[in-house]
């Protein structure tokens, strides 16, 4: 089911001080995907789940779930939330701790009062599929973090919502834990093809779940696209900056010929493949990931995009060596292979991937 999202603001008044939690929002969230709405804290991520959901009354706008209109402020309609078909799994598991696995899973069903053998029989069938059979009479509190989750999440799929909402649903959990739940609700959500809307701060999170990821800064949507566009595509230095590593270098355009942009920088020119259109004298910067700059072997010197540079600081951290490196008063972040003989306070050469220089914009 598509969620069309047309002009949604809302304003907060905190000690009357005016936060716009929501500006403008336009957004349409594909059907039967795994879209994740990615974002620092406090730019706007929960008020915009709340209002999808209904326990948030926007200023403003409209929202529509498949064809039915849920809120518009203009054609004063408001679907209440238990209307809306949707499940919603929280931060905090909110499971009951009073009752076993079995209540949990079979509440929203026996709020809709269906046929005891029907709740029973859906409840088997839910469980059977996170792989908690067996565990019906147990306590919920006698579960680990990772199966209250998943009592959660079967709470929020037992009712066959049309969509279902995730509020940093894996944040409570330790980091192997949420790695490896994170591939879990992957494989568990693909195959239910059902359209789920996931918030997160955590950019690994969204790159890895999702098929679609839409960046949010201050109360609007700065950016939406696959998560190798927002990774490797992206124009603007918030979303560079925000996703992964990135070395970012001012500079200024030198000339824009047919294959590469040049770039005046701090540490020389930088020759970026040419994406956008961009004219000689602006201001811009250039964004390299660590990923991305290659060590040379001794012999090789002097070209484009090759830098000389004085190794700082070098860590290693299980996989690869972490370092900083300093090209003239410039310091950036490189890695390197755990085979390498190169030591702190080696001057080395390094290799900028023109097709990975990315030119940003503001
Ligand atoms: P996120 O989920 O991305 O961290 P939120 O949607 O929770 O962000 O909050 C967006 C902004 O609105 C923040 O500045 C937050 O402090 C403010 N805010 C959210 N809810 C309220 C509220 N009930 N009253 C006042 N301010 C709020
Ligand atoms: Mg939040």
């Amino acid at each position: 089911m598509e969620i069309r999202i047309r002009n949604l603001s809302k304003d907060y008044f905190p000690e009357g001080r005016k936060i716009a939690a929501l500006d403008q929002v336009d957004l349409n969230i594909p059907a039967n995907r795994i879209f994740t709405l990615l974002g620092p804290s406090g730019c706007g991520k929960t008020t915009l789940l709340r209002c999808i959901v209904g326990l948030e009354t926007p200023d403003k706008g409209e929202i529509a779930i498949g064809e039915e209109i849920v809120f518009s402020r203009e054609k004063n309609i408001y679907v209440p939330p238990e209307k809306r078909g949707l499940g919603m799994v929280f931060q905090t598991y909110a499971i009951w701790p009073h009752m076993n696995v079995f209540d949990n899973v079979a509440y929203p069903l026996q709020a809709r009062k269906l046929p005891k053998k029907e709740i029973v029989d859906k409840v088997a069938k839910a469980l059977r599929f996170v792989q908690l059979e067996g565990f019906e009479k147990r306590p919920a509190t006698k579960l680990s973090g990772g199966q209250q989750q998943r009592v959660a999440l079967v709470r929020a799929l037992v009712a066959e919502p049309k969509v279902i909402l995730f509020d940093e649903p894996l944040s409570n959990l330790d980091a192997k834990l949420r790695e490896e739940t994170r591939k879990e609700l992957r494989s568990f959500l693909s195959r239910l093809s059902i359209t789920a809307v996931y918030v997160t701060h955590d950019q690994i999170e969204a790159l890895s779940l999702s098929d679609t990821v839409a960046v949010m800064k201050n109360g609007r949507i700065v950016e939406m696209g696959t998560p190798w566009d927002i990774y490797f595509n992206s124009d603007q230095r918030f979303v560079a900056d925000f996703i992964g590593r990135a070395n970012i270098i001012e500079g200024k355009v030198k000339s824009a010929g047919e294959d590469f942009t040049l770039i005046d920088s701090a540490i020389g020119p930088i020759a970026c493949q040419v994406k956008n259109e961009a004219l000689p004298g602006k201001v811009v910067s250039v964004c390299i990931r660590p990923e991305f700059i290659r060590l040379l072997a001794g012999g090789q010197g002097e070209g484009q995009n090759i830098f000389r540079g004085h190794v700082e600081s070098l860590v290693f951290v299980g996989d690869i060596y972490e370092g900083e490196i300093r090209i003239k008063d410039t310091s950036l972040s490189f890695q390197l292979e755990p085979t390498t003989k190169v030591k702190e306070g080696d001057e080395i050469n390094l290799y900028f991937d023109p097709a990975h220089c990315s030119i940003l914009f503001n």
